[in-house]
């Protein structure tokens, strides 16, 4: 499930940089977390993995990262990893320099549930008969000295800036999802984890016994891409603060409050709106290699194309919520929107331009033209709300239209259509 998530905000992301407005300002970051012990973990089981090999592992997967892009032709301008030293590191060292000076990083023992999957500690009301909701797993307890970082302070500015839409979180559901946690109080959190039980990620400045805590390293990837704690700061005063942040909805936390809250810490200008889509089920169940319905976005993409697996996700899964891929349901899509509907309508028309020499020139009925200005307006409308599956319906309905026209109207028959 976490690749074909990630696929669908990198094909969101790609979207929207192509969408013309927003184009000329926006770098699309592509951000690989070297440091979760997710990933660690999963391979642990596997091939009893150590530590050196780690390197090798996050290599391979970043490698992976990249050549599914290549396939579904998603395109940005950067591609970081939080295992770079010489870029990301930096600025995580400055940040957390930052939060330091603020009076916001204090050092006491701290005892929770830890959820691996979440890289974060769980309140127990975050718990469904003891389990992460998200990895259906139970939470290690875990009892630790850690720098804290003051969260609970930012409360108040957070209710504001969410409230008031400084950040704007779309959909609405996830914006008032957001005020409750804020309502239901926000306590400090653990930013850094014992270098003994985490042999991996960025140690604390003047205090190697400590690793920074994954989400204080990984978020600073946003910035770090732009140059912040080096000294060429010319992209970071260009693209910062960012238009919008692309999550899934399990990041929700991590991005419409830790994030601002260490922004705010820093005095550094908050992103500017947050879009929280759903996951990607298959046949109506969360993927799972126990269950078997893994969808694995090389095969399909190479089974019947980019384009086509572009076009499922966007038009087919909700902008807001959940969504689901089957086999059938593609294929619906495929042979109805594409192959029949888009496919044929160009055909027709290449067909009949090419027998009948018909130029550009042609003139077109003024309540046809007001139909596709029409389309255009509603499709950009859309897209400032980023219902991309409502701006794909949309453009379809012109398609639709035309083929309806065509049928009734028999355009072949028409004399003047030959002169023009
Ligand atoms: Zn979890």
């Amino acid at each position: 499930m976490e690749e074909i998530k990630k696929d669908l905000q990198k094909i969101e992301a790609t979207v929207l940089s192509i969408d013309k407005k927003l184009g000329e300002h926006l770098a699309v970051h592509r951000i690989a977390n070297g440091h979760t012990a997710e990933q660690f973990k999963e391979n642990e089981k596997d091939h009893k993995l150590i530590l050196n090999e780690r390197e090798k592992l996050v290599d391979k997967n970043a490698e992976i990262f990249k050549s599914l892009d290549k396939k579904l032709s998603v395109s940005y301008d950067d591609f970081i990893r939080t295992t770079d030293k010489k870029r990301h590191w930096p600025g995580v060292y400055l940040l957390w320099e930052k939060l330091v000076k603020a009076g916001d990083i204090y050092k006491a023992k701290y005892k929770g549930y830890y959820c691996s999957g979440c890289e974060d500690f769980l309140a127990e009301r975050e718990l469904i008969g003891g389990k992460c909701v998200y990895h259906d797993a139970e939470p290690e307890l875990i009892e630790e000295e850690n720098y804290f970082f003051r969260f609970s302070k930012y409360r108040e500015k957070l209710l504001k800036i969410i409230g008031k839409n400084k950040i704007k979180i779309l959909p609405e559901s996830r914006k008032n999802e957001v005020l409750n946690m804020i309502k239901s109080g926000l306590k400090d959190i653990s930013f850094s984890r014992s270098a003994e039980n985490l042999p991996w990620g960025i140690p604390v400045p003047n205090d190697d016994s400590q690793v920074i805590y994954v989400w204080a390293d990984a978020l600073v990837n946003y910035i770090s891409a732009l140059g912040y704690g080096s000294k060429n700061l010319k992209k970071f005063k260009r693209y910062w603060p960012a238009d919008i942040h692309i999550i899934g909805k399990d990041n929700l936390k991590f991005h419409a409050l830790y994030w601002p809250a260490m922004l705010l810490s820093a005095k550094l200008a908050l992103p500017e709106k947050i879009y929280v889509h759903g996951f990607i089920t298959s046949g109506g169940q969360k993927m799972s290699k126990s269950l078997g319905n893994v969808v694995d976005p090389f095969l399909t993409a190479e089974k019947y194309g980019s384009e086509a697996l572009r076009y499922y996700l966007l038009r087919e899964i909700s902008a807001f919520e959940d969504g689901d891929f089957t086999e059938e349901k593609f294929n619906v899509r495929y042979n109805g929107d594409l192959a029949n509907g888009l496919g044929n309508f160009c055909a027709r028309i290449l067909a009949l331009a090419s027998k009948d020499k018909i130029s550009a020139k042609l003139k077109i009925d003024s309540w046809i033209n007001k139909k596709i200005k029409q389309t255009a307006k509603s499709v950009d409308e859309k897209m400032e709300d980023l219902k991309f599956n409502e701006v794909l319906a949309i453009i379809w309905d012109l398609i639709s239209f035309g083929d309806n026209y065509i049928n009734k109207n028999e355009p072949w028959k028409i004399s003047d259509f030959k002169k023009a």
